[in-house]
């Protein structure tokens, strides 16, 4: 008979996923003095071994092009470089979409998810991006307002780090910065063409350090950090929250545990966390006062919808029926052009951090001529990047013939494009949505979740909007542009749906039951003991990169979850 080992210990609060919100759970609750179990479906990390910060093309067999030259063959799904574990694709672990439409999930499975090797652009939302109804009668208003969320933008980023300078921008609210980091020569050449435009192009916003910061040393400036930050120079739940939270006492992780479902009592409260130990393959279980799902916003969505009962039949806490609804990602579109005033430039080093130094922050706000609604910003890549397997595939196509003469063409080409990226807001909308596929199953025998999407008229004039301003950028440098981005993430010109890593929604909050899964406190209308701390409480997705507020709204709520449970409410 199939059974399940229950665990005798009975931890304060039992935490699933150790990504942004996962992690800010792990530090603030230990940093209370409670007691918790994190379950991670991934392994250990180990910066050491696991990041590949500063090892050469030529180290490696195929010079990365993976250990069995995947890359060669189509069947790359992530740069062998980049940080370990990330996948569009888990192998066992499959989702489906709905017929006719399109969707990508990129996962991790890893302590620390994947803020092991996120891009670190860290932006408050602004005080009108928690009220978009009332502005614009689209969407819901959230029932938290910037000036609420405020103190905890102040303690994250005075925890995390993250550069930036006090602008007085309304649309890029000031927040608590490290000192920034100079633009460098295709930077001061975006920022020139801006101004000629009436564009404002500032200090980015990341979570890299440029002084050292509670133990972490400051960044060495070697432009890795998608690969891993090995001196926690970069922000990752794993190094900054995890790591140091092992030492209180209070933490006790359990890596390669699969959560599947929550077990709740007869009066509605969670009591324990069903899990596979994936090394055993064997269901455990795991009891709790209470329980933080951040596994990321869809696996969040997914878990509950899997946690099915007689009191609830439609998953746990979803008598509204809103799980797994509202979901979005941010609207992207990128165009590349060549510079010629970039040609010929003496070649030096301008790895600097791994990210943009300079980006433009939505800047037609008060403007009522645009035929969409809501904004974008824009994020700026170019200068002598490592050359990688394909850098130069482009350059061969366009030159006819080899040798010396190619080579002469590659290099008067190189570092001579940029790179503009628009990261836009999506409004929710009914038809975009995801559920438990009823006809599949992982490896484990859990049910997948299903996509459904779709973009509207609103993102889709967004993203042409990006194409025009980014022409006139490129062509305010004197440069032509040279086309898409990331062809193989976008379709039709507007990016494949969730290919921007920003998922968002699928348990939103709200003051309302009947239309909100979670106060605004992240906790369940309906399950007291219940916490959601990822994007998945996240009303909107303002064009702001979610991470920064996972992280704000995580810490919020497990202050919050802290102090209920020392009153005894929860
Ligand atoms: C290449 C890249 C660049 C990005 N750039 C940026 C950026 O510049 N700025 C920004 O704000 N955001 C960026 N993002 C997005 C950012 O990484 C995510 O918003 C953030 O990591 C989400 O945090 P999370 O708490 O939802 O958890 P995640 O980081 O997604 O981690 C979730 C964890 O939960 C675990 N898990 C999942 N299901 C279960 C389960 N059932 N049981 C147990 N564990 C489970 C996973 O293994 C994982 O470790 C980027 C992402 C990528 C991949
Ligand atoms: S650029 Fe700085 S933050 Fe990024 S990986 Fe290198 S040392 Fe770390």
């Amino acid at each position: 008979m199939f059974q399940v080992k229950r665990n005798p210990q009975v931890f304060d609060v039992v935490i699933i996923g150790s990504g942004a919100g996962g992690g800010t759970a792990v530090k603030i609750l230990t940093d209370l003095g409670v007691s918790v179990a994190l379950l991670e479906a991934g392994p250990m990390l180990n910066p050491a071994k696991d990041f590949k910060e500063h090892v050469l093309p030529y180290q490696v067999d195929h010079r990365g092009a993976g250990p069995h030259a995947e890359e060669y063959f189509g069947r790359q799904q992530w740069g062998y470089f980049s940080a370990p574990n990330g996948y569009w694709n888990i192998e066992g672990e499959p989702y489906t979409v709905a017929k006719d439409n399109e969707f990508r999930w990129f996962r991790s499975r890893i302590l620390g998810g994947r803020t092991n090797h996120y891009g670190r652009i860290s932006l408050r939302f602004a005080d009108y991006d928690f009220k978009p109804y009332s502005t614009d009668g689209l969407g819901t208003d959230w029932p938290v307002t910037y000036d609420e969320i405020a103190p905890y933008y102040d303690k994250a980023e005075g925890f995390i780090g993250v550069t930036g300078t006090k602008e007085g921008i309304r649309s890029a609210p000031d927040g608590n910065f490290l000192p920034p980091i100079p633009p460098r020569v295709h930077e001061v050449l975006v920022q020139k063409a801006c101004k000629k435009l009436d564009i404002p192009c500032i200090p980015s916003r990341m979570a890299m350090l440029t002084k050292p910061l509670h133990g972490r040393a400051a960044c060495h400036y070697c432009g890795q950090c998608g690969r891993g930050c090995q001196t926690a120079s970069a922000f990752s739940s794993s190094q900054a929250m995890i790591f140091p939270a092992m030492k209180t006492g209070k933490l006790t992780i359990f890596t390669g545990a699969m959560a599947r479902e929550l077990v709740a009592d007869g009066s509605g409260k969670v009591t324990a966390v069903s899990y596979v130990d994936k090394e055993t393959r064997t269901e455990k279980q795991i009891r709790c006062r209470a329980v933080v799902v951040a596994a990321s916003a869809c696996e969040s969505a997914r878990l509950l919808l899997n946690s099915k009962s007689a009191r609830f039949s439609a998953g746990l806490a979803n008598s509204s029926g809103q799980v797994g609804r509202n979901l979005t990602d941010t609207v992207g579109y990128g165009l590349s052009g060549h510079i010629p005033a970039l040609e010929g430039l003496p070649r030096h080093n301008s790895d600097g951090i791994g990210g943009m130094h300079v980006y433009v922050p939505w800047w037609l706000l008060d403007k009522k001529e645009k035929d969409f609604p809501r904004g974008y910003h824009i994020e700026i890549g170019g200068g002598f990047g490592m050359p990688q397997i394909g850098s130069f595939h482009g350059a061969c196509r366009s030159h006819e013939g080899y040798g010396k003469s190619l080579k002469q063409h590659i290099r008067q080409g190189y570092g001579t494009s940029i790179g503009l990226a628009g990261r836009g807001e999506m409004i929710p909308n009914e038809h975009t949505y995801c559920d438990i596929d009823p006809r599949a199953v992982d490896q484990w025998g859990i049910p997948v979740l299903r996509f459904h999407w779709r973009w509207t008229e609103h993102e889709i004039k967004q993203a042409k909007h990006m194409h025009q301003t980014f022409v006139s950028i490129i062509e305010a440098m004197g440069g032509t542009s040279t086309g898409l981005r990331n062809p193989e993430r976008e379709s039709g010109g507007i990016s494949i749906g969730g290919t921007i890593i920003h998922e968002a929604g699928t348990v939103i909050m709200g003051d309302d039951p009947r239309k909100s899964v979670l106060n605004k406190y992240c906790q369940a209308h309906e399950v007291k003991n219940l916490f959601v701390m990822d994007a998945a409480p996240f009303v909107s997705n303002p064009d702001k990169n979610v991470t920064l507020s996972i992280v704000a709204f995580a810490w919020r709520a497990s202050e919050y979850l802290a102090e209920e449970m020392r009153k005894g409410n929860v």
